[in-house]
């Protein structure tokens, strides 16, 4: 049997499992690709990010996670985009991947280096039988001027392996000290190299990036902590972190020429084949390829395994963040497609996208799950493309031409920064584009026209107020060496006033016994053995009040945040002295907590209530819950409509009007996550046994029956959160805005209780008004405007708002209308007055009166033309000088006028003066003659 049918990619990950499976290590599935809990990452990149709590050491002690030891996984990676890039690698590459399994192995605090090498070792030569003499490995050389030692340990254990020494090599701390950020936990590592060519020493070429000689597994040795000022601290305790590339891996079992050649791209590429008809793959790279089709097949082939993996994690294509790379990926793959393969965009990378389902669904169920959706996304963003490239793509051919004539190296940055901003064509992909034409691109002066263009944004972004917080020290020294429990917060749920022992206090880094001799406004955390307060999370924001002494003591308390289990109040001792044992009152602020348990129960609410009016998936991606409003995100394409928003609205405050109670309980995550429709945020981490809120229905009742379908008309959601005992405690619900975060997210923001009641008084307010308007005649017109900006910022109802934006409409072209009639009233008026006049007057050439117009300047001219269509022919005045006799009356009324001989016009301000101004016109008709 041959390698690749022995050593298939499956094989490769599940003989990987069992190892560690019978090493006693948990297998914890891979997180999501899109990390929704860690800002500082575009997209997940290793295994250990979401162990990053228990690295940190801010693992809630009752969580599941602080109960592992060691785990192994194969976890989902992308690098694309942000720091780790690969992206402009892709194609070119024999062994880079946007989208690659991570197989990995840990242990938390428990065994550490000379085990995680041996493990290592028997791995790779007993389990997978690879040849000693062709695997090398790295440790860490020191680095002197920050004071670290070679870790000449990892050299020891390598040797005791069996290892040659001279396949031990020696690394700097760019590549063998690995740290998680400029402060935080780190450590030396230990990287595992193959020499696929074999039957030499490679020692020298480890490490410099030979094709030949290729990384397959990482160890790190996490035994640091880098404090803020630079130096390493020893960790409380060890933990080790590896990974091992699954494609490099099966790259090596199966001995071919790169990655694409294995069993994980080969169904891919004949796939593409089939789908394009083109030449079949020959697997060359560089200028070997001449047409570059093999190139376009490897780009293809990683970018449809990055797009599945990101999408059915809930990407969503847009211009920033993740969306962004995805959108890149997809963009960059198609233009792939369609200039190399000769694919007609619109369908292809959907119609692509099952081969990877059938490959990796049964490793990864999740991207199985949403298929339909996942392919809509993806057509809708190739359409969009393909008329993106129709527009743009003259100009981009205009300008490179002109370039290569030019015999430039690059295309101006004025012409990259015209793209993107008649076009849309990001810059990413000009880059892309011109690459193949053998074209950089002005990357300063795109920046100088971008400058240019734009204005500059002046904001810098507002950094988190660094308060007092528990540093992994912190947490370490209040667990290890004063044993303190975490904080008990059950009641938290019930009680707004309880007693409690103060155990720990805070101040400028430091712990001490006593405030006595701390400045009083310095700002102080408290840690007690139990609390009532509820402390940020899920998007609640915390509990503010007071802890107390009877009158003696006040502390109050601003803020409270939970730190590896412990929860600090943190704040200000405004009276008297609190001293570690003392035993005080805690007592948050009821009046406040009120409001925020109105609208956190409302979210639930509303949350149900855009699920039963949306069609489509309406998935949770954010929420905020204070006590003056409430906002939810949620997935939806473009706003939402108003008959549906309105529909939203009714129906959660039909919910709260039915006053139904709201039910708390304890049940295992596995059982929660059975009840139909029950509500979950992607991406959390919940613990088990998890806190589950249900509205309408008890729990008991719930779970008695847990398979009818009949609860998915109720709120039952995973939440740690606090909530109204009973939904008429909310009283109102009023939808104040809707809005959109980012493409496929939509935004609801409203209010409850007393300021729902607020909202509501507003909009009744408003509404009389208006209808007094609609009452009358003849409205104001400056009032009118008044009420009209009243109301486009009235905090009131959208529902309500479009309403009166609807009625002034109709109100203000009703205006116009009986300004209009009224106007030909008058002028039907204006002509009978000058018919009269010439009928009773038949040798008079002229008119001279006053005449009422309302408003309307073409009044004058209308009424000269009409009494002309009479046959009159009167009004002729040619023979006497128009524009003069036009300038005697405006000097009169202290005007401008205009015109010429024939006719002529002029207006003016002083309307009391209008009679002496009748009488100079009269008379220069009269003197003139
Ligand atoms: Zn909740």
């Amino acid at each position: 049997m041959d390698e690749v049918e022995f050593w298939t990619s499956d094989r490769i990950r599940s003989e990987f499992f069992n190892y560690f499976r019978n090493k006693n290590h948990t297998f914890v599935p891979s997180s999501s690709t899109i990390p929704l809990n860690d800002p500082s990452l575009l997209f997940a990149n290793a295994g250990m990010n979401q162990f990053k709590p228990i690295f940190l050491g801010t693992v809630d002690p009752r969580s599941e996670m602080a109960t592992l030891k060691r785990a192994f996984n194969s976890q989902k990676c992308v690098r694309a985009g942000g720091k780790h890039n690969d992206l402009d690698n892709i194609g070119k590459s024999s062994y880079h991947h946007t989208f690659f399994e991570m197989l990995g192995n840990w242990s938390f605090g428990d065994y550490f280096k000379k085990e995680s090498i041996a493990q290592s070792w028997e791995v790779l030569t007993a389990v997978y039988k690879l040849p000693k003499d062709q695997i090398y490995a790295t440790y860490f050389e020191g680095d002197a001027e920050n004071g670290l030692e070679p870790d000449l340990e990892a050299k020891q254990h390598w040797l005791e392996q069996g290892m040659a020494e001279d396949h031990i090599v020696p690394g700097s701390s760019k590549d063998n000290f690995w740290e998680m950020g400029k402060t935080g936990p780190c450590g030396p590592s230990s990287e595992i190299f193959f020499d696929c060519v074999g039957g030499r020493n490679a020692s020298h070429i480890v490490n410099q990036d030979d094709p030949n000689v290729i990384e397959i597994w990482n160890n790190v040795f996490i035994q640091f902590n880098r404090e803020s000022d630079g130096s390493f601290r020893p960790l409380p305790s060890k933990h080790i972190d590896t990974g091992l590339g699954l494609e490099r891996l099966v790259y090596v079992l199966q001995n071919k020429r790169s990655t694409y050649d294995t069993d994980l791209f080969l169904p891919i590429l004949t796939q593409i084949q089939h789908l394009t008809r083109i030449r079949p793959y020959e697997g060359r790279f560089g200028s070997i390829d001449t047409d570059g089709i093999d190139t376009a097949y490897r780009i293809v082939a990683d970018h449809v395994r990055s797009l599945t993996f990101i999408l059915s994690d809930g990407g969503i294509p847009g211009s920033v963040g993740s969306g962004y790379v995805l959108r890149h990926i997809l963009r960059r793959g198609a233009l792939t497609a369609r200039n190399k393969l000769g694919v007609t965009l619109g369908s292809f990378f959907s119609s692509l996208m099952p081969v990877v389902l059938e490959s990796l669904g049964h490793i990864y169920p999740e991207i199985t799950q949403r298929t339909k959706e996942m392919q809509e996304i993806l057509d809708s963003e190739e359409r969009a493309f393909s008329q993106i490239l129709e527009k743009g793509e003259k100009l981009f051919q205009q300008v490179t031409s002109r370039a290569i004539q030019q015999n430039a190296t690059e295309i101006g940055g004025g012409d990259v920064w015209r793209l993107y901003d008649t076009f849309g064509f990001p810059v990413d992909l000009t880059r892309f584009m011109a690459e193949q034409l053998g074209l950089g691109i002005d990357e300063v002066g795109f920046e100088i026209a971008k400058a240019r263009s734009r204005e500059s944004s002046t904001v810098s972004p507002v950094g988190l107020t660094q308060g007092v917080a528990l540093t992994v020290h912190d947490i370490a020294y209040l667990r290890d060496n004063f044993k303190l429990e975490a904080t008990d917060d059950a009641s938290k749920h019930e009680l707004s006033t309880i007693s409690a022992t103060v155990k720990s206090i805070v101040c400028d880094g430091r712990f001490i016994s006593s405030t006595s001799d701390i400045l009083s406004g310095t700002s102080t955390g408290v840690v007690l053995d139990r609390t009532n307060f509820f402390s940020e999370s899920g998007g609640q924001i915390y509990d503010t009040g007071k802890i107390h002494i009877g009158h003696q003591c006040e502390f109050e308390v601003e803020q409270v945040h939970s730190y590896g289990g412990y929860t600090l109040h943190v704040g200000c001792v405004r009276k008297g002295t609190l001293n570690v044992g003392d035993t005080v009152t805690s007592s948050y602020d009821a009046d406040r907590r009120t409001a925020i348990c109105n609208n956190h129960t409302a979210t639930h609410i509303l949350n149900l209530s855009i699920r039963d009016v949306l069609p489509g998936p309406s998935d949770q991606k954010g929420s905020l819950v204070v006590p003056e409003k409430l906002r939810f995100d949620f997935q939806h394409d473009g706003p939402v409509a108003l008959p549906e928003l309105s529909k939203i609205e009714a129906n959660s405050v039909r919910s709260i009007t039915r006053d139904m109670q709201v039910f708390r309980g304890v049940v295992k995550l596995e059982t929660a996550l059975k009840i139909p429709g029950v509500r979950a945020v992607f991406g959390e981490n919940y613990s088990d046994p998890v806190r589950v809120v249900s509205i309408g229905r008890s729990l008991d009742e719930i779970l008695a029956d847990i398979e009818n379908s009949e609860w998915r008309n109720f709120s039952v959601e995973l939440c740690g959160g606090t909530h109204v005992p009973n939904t008429a405690q909310i009283e109102n619900f009023v939808i104040i805005e809707e809005s959109g975060v980012a493409k496929g997210i939509r935004r609801i923001t409203a209010v409850t209780g007393s300021e729902a009641r607020n909202a509501i008084g507003v909009a009744v307010e408003l509404d009389a008004r208006l209808s007094r308007f609609e009452g009358v005649s003849a409205p104001n017109v400056a009032e009118l405007k008044t009420l009209t900006a009243e109301i486009t910022q009235a905090n009131i109802s959208v529902v309500k708002k479009n309403e009166f934006k609807e009625r002034l409409t109709l109100l203000r072209k009703s205006m116009q209308k009986r300004l209009k009639d009224s106007q030909n009233e008058y002028l039907k008026a204006g002509v009978s007055v000058v018919q009269k006049y010439f009928e009773e007057h038949p040798n008079s050439e002229v008119y001279i009166g006053v005449l009422e117009t309302n408003e309307n300047p073409k009044a004058l001219r209308e009424i000269i033309s009409r009494v002309g269509n009479f046959g009159q022919g009167v009004l002729s005045l040619q023979r006497k000088g128009g524009k003069q006799w036009m300038e005697s009356v405006t000097a009169v009324i202290g005007g401008t006028n205009w015109g010429d001989e024939e006719s002529a016009q002029g207006v003016g301000l002083n309307s009391e003066n209008l009679v002496t101004a009748i009488e100079v016109a009269k008379k220069y008709v009269m003197t003139s003659e």
